[in-house]
């Protein structure tokens, strides 16, 4: 039996980071683990930085509203639950993530909370573990599952790592270069290609 482990920034919808630094016009934000590769340093830097600006949950949320998943996300991802159990293993908070579940069809997503305080600004950020998205490979493996995992970026080599199988959805250069050992797509068509060619069975 095979669980399909999927990232989702930047796989099944745009990255929300750039999409409000877009917005607000603040470049400072526009990072993510693309640049700065460790996750505390990276959101200390992007509470700071919403902190100056007096942002607060609701302007994110504003943003994020107006976005849609990445063209055919959603057709992708229905295509893969008829295949396999399906599980999103993602460094977003649900208070973000929300409105593009319901867009997604409210698959299972396993990420992180925030703290908001009564004026809604994010006072602070709870990650579910360290090194979330291995351990969650490592948990369904403990449930004798088999892992396919996909994710596009620093964040998702552990995962990749510690999975069976591991597949790069249109990763920077830097991350291609750094780990040769997986395959790359760029599309969705390849994509449902490369799960298949990474499953055990046969469709
Ligand atoms: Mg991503």
């Amino acid at each position: 039996m095979e669980i399909a482990c999927l990232d989702l920034e930047g796989v099944l919808i745009p990255e929300i980071w750039i999409n409000f630094a877009e917005h607000t016009g603040i470049d400072e934000l526009r990072a993510t683990t693309r640049d700065i590769p460790d996750y505390d340093v990276l959101m200390r830097q992007r509470l700071r930085i919403l902190e100056q600006h007096k942002l607060g949950l609701p302007d994110i949320q504003e943003v994020i509203d107006g976005m849609g998943p990445l063209d055919g996300a959603r057709e992708f991802i229905d295509w893969l639950r008829e295949r396999f159990q399906v599980v999103i293993l993602s460094d977003t908070f649900y208070e973000f993530a929300a409105p593009m579940m319901r867009q997604l069809g409210y698959p299972t997503l396993l990420c992180h909370k925030l703290s908001v305080d009564e004026n809604g600004f994010v006072t602070n950020y709870h990650l579910r573990q360290k090194d979330p998205k291995r351990q969650s490979v490592k948990a369904f493996k403990s449930l004798n599952y088999r892992i396919i995992a996909a994710g596009d970026s620093y964040n998702d080599t552990t995962m990749l790592e510690e999975a069976d199988r591991g597949i790069l959805f249109r990763p920077p250069q830097n991350v291609i270069d750094e780990f040769p050992q997986y395959p790359v797509v760029t599309d969705y068509e390849e994509f449902r290609t490369a799960f298949i060619e990474a499953s055990n069975r046969t469709f």
